[in-house]
């Protein structure tokens, strides 16, 4: 049966000593579990550090580039022609590589009209008697003599072709096509990100997912003050995420109490404080349920009053979790710019209300001090807030959305 091949190359799943098998059976599993989304009748096997696939001729090339790329694990992808060298002698196995190189590049001649190319060959199997120079030569010799419009140009070629010679198997392929690297999903636990409807903590979910943590979510409303639409904003985000981290649950809680107990208590200018404070609290508390490790934001130093280093050591100080905060030391537009490659930034800069936007001080407090701020909550019932909130709590399952 005629088949399309794929080679996968795993990036830092490589390098994994030890743990080396463990990493690869992952990265196969999440593979299989991408294409099985887009047809039926596809093969992934791992061979000597690389991972191939074979899908049936009908399905498209760029759909399934799609599902492969956007698994973590994966660094790099070639669509490839794969030939059977089981048998014959060196001379046949060149000339049936050489064979198909011609058809390879007469189809880029009409596909892409190009004119100049350049072989790079690299020989796997040591045990195949020609070194790899020399196969570069031959198929190249191969491909000047059967596409007579073609010239070797080694320094800028209009297409370089990769020849690959294997166990049983050659390979000729021309692109490479970059995922997103990292390490599989499923290989580094589970945290709790705290989403909000903006930009940053769409693409620090995203930044701990592609080091293999499964993800789970939370976000805080102010109903009514927030309204419906911004919440369903908030889950079409997450769907968008979860193309990337596969389906998860977000919860979602009613923040509205608490803020109204801390503006009627504590200063103005520590509101925004106090209330990140409590999110993180709620955070903490469910992702122990739940069975997270750690908590993700999408905070960035400096960036706003409540993200000030001092802001920072204050709010941590709420919980007992580790904060992860992906995104620290990034300058907005390089976040901008992941959040457009991920595909959240035209959702995210939809202009609906967030809860920290509701009760809003004119002048917040860019330095707290941890002492005085913990001297305003003495003035809550910190534990009563917590659990009342917790009891407004809602989980919804976020599905991919593609
Ligand atoms: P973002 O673009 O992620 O909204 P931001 O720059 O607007 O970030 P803040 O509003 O100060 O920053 O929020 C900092 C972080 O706190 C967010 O990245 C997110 O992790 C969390 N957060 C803020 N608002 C919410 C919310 N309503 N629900 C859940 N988490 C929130
Ligand atoms: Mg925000």
């Amino acid at each position: 049966m005629e088949q399309k091949t794929y080679i996968v190359r795993c990036g830092e799943v490589a390098l994994k000593g030890m743990n080396k098998p463990y990493f690869e059976r992952m990265l196969v599993d999440r593979i299989r579990r991408s294409l099985k989304k887009i047809g039926s009748g596809i093969e992934v096997r791992r061979d000597e550090g690389l991972i191939f696939v074979r899908t049936p001729l009908e399905l498209e090339e760029e759909v399934t580039l799609k599902a492969i790329t956007k698994v973590f694990g994966v660094a790099s992808v070639s669509p490839a022609v794969e030939i059977d060298i089981e048998e014959g002698s060196a001379q046949d196995i060149l000339d049936k590589i050489g064979a198909a190189a011609v058809d390879y590049m007469m189809n880029l001649i009409e596909k892409r009209g190009i004119k100049t190319f350049k072989v790079d060959a690299k020989r796997a199997n040591k045990q195949f008697p020609v070194q790899s120079p020399e196969i570069g030569r031959i198929i190249g010799a191969s491909v000047l003599k059967g596409c007579k419009v073609l010239a070797v140009d080694v320094h800028n070629p209009d297409c370089k072709l990769f020849v690959h010679v294997r166990r049983g198997k050659a390979y000729v392929f021309e692109q490479k096509v970059s995922g997103f690297g990292g390490l599989p999903l499923g290989t580094n636990g589970k945290g709790m990100v705290l989403l909000s409807g903006g930009i940053d903590s769409p693409v620090a979910a995203f930044m701990m997912a592609k080091r293999g943590m499964m993800i789970e979510a939370i976000h805080f409303h102010s109903y009514p003050y927030t309204s419906e639409r911004a919440w369903e904003k908030v889950q079409d985000l997450a769907s968008i995420v979860a193309n990337y981290c596969g389906r998860f649950t977000i919860h979602s809680i009613n923040l509205l109490p608490i803020q109204e107990a801390i503006v009627a208590n504590c200063p103005e200018d520590e509101i925004t404080i106090l209330v990140r404070r409590f999110m993180m609290r709620l955070a903490e508390r469910v992702a122990q349920e739940t069975g997270c490790l750690m908590l993700i934001t999408g905070e960035n130093i400096g960036q706003v009053a409540s993200q000030t280093a001092e802001a920072l050591v204050v709010t941590d100080a709420s919980v007992q979790m580790p904060v992860m905060r992906p995104l620290i030391a990034m300058d907005k537009v390089d976040i901008m710019d992941i959040a457009k490659e991920i595909g959240t930034y035209e959702t995210s800069i939809l202009p609906y209300e967030d809860c920290c936007t509701v009760f809003l001080p004119k002048h917040p407090s860019t330095k707290p001090k941890l002492p005085r701020i913990l001297e305003s909550e003495s003035h809550l019932d910190v534990d009563a807030l917590v659990e009342a909130a917790l009891e407004s709590r809602t989980s919804t399952v976020i599905y991919p959305q593609e």
